[in-house]
């Protein structure tokens, strides 16, 4: 693994702070806190004008190719954009559209879909979910029983996801239903793109934790889908699946998140013992703990240079790809934790007149799902066993 950068990645560097610092630092809204606020900033009014400059270099999907409206980046030059983007903290404009499903379309997607879809994606007309877990079918995705029926030039489908984040605002639905309940599991799924406007479905609002409502139920009762949008082959929707999930782990960037996130409980420890009188002294062992948090921060980004080195150099990570999500979540959580601790009692507290608006509590909150989102830890650690360590299947 080579730390430094190449001539030409150093170069890329260059153009990318130069652009942050000439269209992006100073002038846009700062963070917001809560969940998913990141990718709610970003569809903002006030970032129409940062995602039009974004557009005119094609980086609103930098790794789709040119023809495609995309910048057409390597492995590397995209992990240079992720990383200068996280340090100036620039809100996500993507989503699932650019992330997950566009990227799948370009590579399984007939020309009809490619055309229907691409462009309006990118112009952030049109905003994706995913509906991929039921309520029997997340760990164990392939046992997904909501039904499609060919009638005619259509499907009709019935079924309920569950889980489905950003579902009560999406336009459309990349999803899995089972189309040959008698084949094997895995080979009896198809992969459809379903209208959100479409008759008979009902989507249900799920509230979290935090209070938030970040996904949703979705109900499917006779919904009427035209066989043209289906994605490749009938009953293959299982491998084309799995395209979408490697875009979605593939996914870079939180590692520089994390250590902002560590910085800002280690600025927010000076303001609060000012604020309260107490001194270094009296709490050393938070001191000790922010000390572990920063140096564990610091791996997680060790860790996902490891996964980019391969995928530069066109290897395929698998148990290494689980280990930085396994690392990097459960810190979330332990850095969540320490926020907390921060305010001692005060932490539990929520809102904008709780100290630092309440910010560690919601953080802790809605740190809990991130072992749960994207495959949990027991299946992390279930890939690295088998696949890393060449353990037998329990
Ligand atoms: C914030 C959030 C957003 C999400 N967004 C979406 C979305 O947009 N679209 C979507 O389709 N899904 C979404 N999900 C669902 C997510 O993919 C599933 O929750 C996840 O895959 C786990 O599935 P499950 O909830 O059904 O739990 P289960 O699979 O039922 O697991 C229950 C428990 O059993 C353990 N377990 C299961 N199997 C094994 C095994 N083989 N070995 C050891 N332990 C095991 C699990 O680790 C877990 O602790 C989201 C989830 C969260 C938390």
């Amino acid at each position: 693994m080579e730390f430094g950068d190449s001539p030409r990645e150093a170069e890329f560097r260059r153009e990318v702070r130069a652009f942050l610092q000439a269209e992006f630092v100073g002038k846009y809204p700062s963070e917001s806190d809560g969940e998913n606020a990141d990718y709610q900033r970003g569809q903002r009014p006030e970032f129409r004008s940062w995602r039009q400059k974004l557009a005119e270099r094609g980086w609103i999907a930098p790794a789709w190719p040119k023809e495609y409206g995309g910048a057409g980046l390597g492995v590397m030059e995209q992990f240079i954009m992720n990383e200068e983007f996280a340090e100036q903290r620039v809100p996500a404009v993507g989503g699932m559209g650019v992330m997950m499903v566009g990227p799948t379309l370009i590579v399984h997607g007939n020309e009809q879909q490619k055309t229907e879809h691409l462009s309006r994606i990118l112009s952030g007309e049109t905003r994706w979910c995913q509906g991929f877990s039921e309520p029997e079918a997340g760990s164990d995705l392939a046992s997904l029983q909501t039904r499609a029926v060919r009638d005619g030039d259509d499907f009709i489908i019935n079924g309920q996801k569950i889980w489905t984040s950003g579902a009560h605002r999406a336009d459309w639905m990349f999803m899995l239903a089972r189309t040959d309940p008698e084949a094997p599991k895995h080979k009896g799924i198809t992969y459809f793109l379903v209208d959100m406007k479409s008759p008979g479905i009902q989507v249900r609002p799920l509230t979290d934790l935090a209070n938030h409502n970040v996904f949703s139920e979705v109900f499917f009762e006779d919904v009427r889908v035209p066989a043209g949008n289906v994605v490749g082959e009938l009953n293959r929707g299982w491998y084309i699946g799995t395209t979408t999930l490697d875009f979605e782990r593939s996914s870079i960037g939180s590692a520089v998140g994390l250590r902002h996130q560590v910085d800002a409980i280690a600025r927010d420890l000076g303001f609060h013992e000012r604020a309260t009188g107490g001194g270094s002294g009296e709490r050393p062992s938070l001191r000790w703990e922010l000390a572990d948090r920063y140096v564990e921060a610091h791996v997680a980004r060790l860790m996902s240079y490891r996964v980019v080195t391969m995928q530069a150099k066109g290897m395929i990570p698998n148990h290494e790809a689980s280990m930085t999500k396994l690392y990097a979540s459960e810190l979330t959580q332990r850095i969540a934790r320490t926020g907390v601790k921060l305010l001692g009692l005060y932490g539990q507290l929520r809102g904008a007149t709780a100290p630092m608006r309440g910010r560690y509590g919601t953080r802790y909150l809605t740190s809990l799902s991130s072992t749960i989102a994207g495959g949990t830890s027991e299946i992390q650690r279930n890939i690295i066993a088998m696949r890393g360590l060449g353990l037998p299947r329990n």
